[in-house]
């Protein structure tokens, strides 16, 4: 396996003695051929060339390549979006007649995949508590093919027992696929330490200026990723040149921008927690995160750019008021943008669940979740606490 690095340089592109700086995009659907061995090599794969996009471009290529340099992976896979490459990875490790786990805080979208999909498709899938392995353990059946988790939930910022479950899964043969979006290889990098595939939302921090909807799949074993080129193709789920290009130059900075929201990430949590309208701060690098030892072994002092908190004030109107005075971040559900944006689960990603099954996650209307950027962080903590300020407890 390849030493991961997440700094990956500019792919090398040489157009006869000269060198583009900036990578050209090639938009092109179709490619012709010099003649039909040609052809040939390309499809045996002797010789380097495309055919059609949806079964590759240059643009996808130089993606995936710097993606499987972050997370020290080979032969990974652009897709369309986040949950076409999460799909992917899921459909890849079981069919009809199997048995699929999944995190029971898994992406919104996700869970609707194990709730409404995958039963339609004759598999079944079940979610469980994966901060707790035994829990895991026990919804384990003899059909089991694959497990579908995050390490770091959304929004509520637990920390799943990886350790655990990679032991379990390992002695058993089933397939670990962990969505890395939220912990981003500069935190995590799941091939790594005993995950069998890794997926992202490139969409998200990866890219990381909200204009592209990627997403990327890589097993550990080779067979696999073939195996999955050949699906992704067929089902028609492969990216699009532009946003490739986009992605890829948005890669370039992913290091610097990780860095500096993560610095400003603990600031505005330790702000928050200052406040007197605050009633929790969930940050998984803070001491007083429900599971601080787990979330320092696993991640080290990468917290990474998402701070939840749960205002005093639990209700609508005192909710509204702070979304209102806050009027300088975009409440909007999505992260990992180059800018801070605002989130409020209750309206937006778990709007599906009966407010009972909300507050029983510790998502009220109190809750928010902020994916901070890169902004001066003076001006960030300025205007939080400004709009704080406007709740009357
Ligand atoms: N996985 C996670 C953790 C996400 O947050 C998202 C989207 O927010 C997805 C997958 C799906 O990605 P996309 O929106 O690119 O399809």
């Amino acid at each position: 396996m390849k030493r991961p690095s997440n700094a990956p340089l500019r792919p090398v592109i040489n157009l006869g003695q000269s060198r583009p700086v900036a990578t050209p995009i090639h938009p092109s659907v179709v490619y012709a051929s010099e003649d039909l061995n040609a052809l040939d090599e390309i499809y045996f794969g002797q010789a380097e060339g495309y055919t059609y996009s949806r079964e590759g471009h240059p643009n996808a290529q130089q993606l995936a390549q710097m993606i499987d340099e972050m997370e020290g992976a080979e032969g990974g896979i652009i897709t369309g979006s986040g949950m076409s490459a999460v799909l992917l990875a899921v459909l890849s490790c079981a069919a009809s007649g199997d048995h699929v786990l999944g995190g029971d805080q898994l992406y919104g979208r996700s869970l609707r995949m194990m709730s409404d999909e995958l039963p339609r498709l004759g598999i079944a899938a079940e979610v469980v508590d994966t901060t707790d392995s035994a829990q895991v353990e026990a919804a384990l059946k003899p059909n089991t093919k694959a497990i579908l988790l995050e390490v770091v939930s959304n929004p509520t910022l637990r920390i799943a027992d990886m350790e655990g479950i990679y032991a379990l899964e390992k002695a058993r043969g089933i397939k670990v696929i962990v969505d890395n979006t939220f912990t981003t290889p500069a935190a995590y990098q799941p091939l790594q330490v005993g995950a069998d595939l890794v997926v992202h939302s490139v969409t998200k921090l990866l890219a990381g200026h909200s204009d592209a909807m990627l997403g990327y799949v890589a097993a550990g074993d080779p067979a696999l990723n073939d195996e999955m080129r050949v699906r992704a193709i067929t089902w028609g789920l492969t990216g699009s040149p532009f946003d490739c290009w986009l992605a890829e130059r948005g890669a370039l900075s992913f290091g610097l921008r990780y860095a500096a929201t993560t610095q400003n990430a603990q600031r505005l949590a330790t702000a928050l927690s200052d406040h007197p309208s605050v009633a929790q701060v969930l940050y998984p690098s803070r001491q007083d995160h429900p599971q601080a030892d787990r979330a320092r072994r696993l991640l080290g002092d990468k917290g990474g750019n998402m701070v939840s908190f749960r205002l005093n004030a639990d209700a609508r109107d005192p909710a509204n008021t702070f979304v209102r005075a806050l009027d300088a971040v975009p409440c909007a559900p999505t992260l990992g943008d180059i800018g801070t944006t605002l989130s409020h689960p209750a309206t937006s990603s778990h709007r599906a669940l009966t407010s009972e099954a909300r507050a029983a996650l510790g998502m009220g209307e109190g809750f928010f979740r902020v994916s901070v950027g890169i902004e001066p962080i003076e001006s960030l903590v300025d205007v939080f606490t400004n709009a704080l300020d406007q709740i009357q407890d």
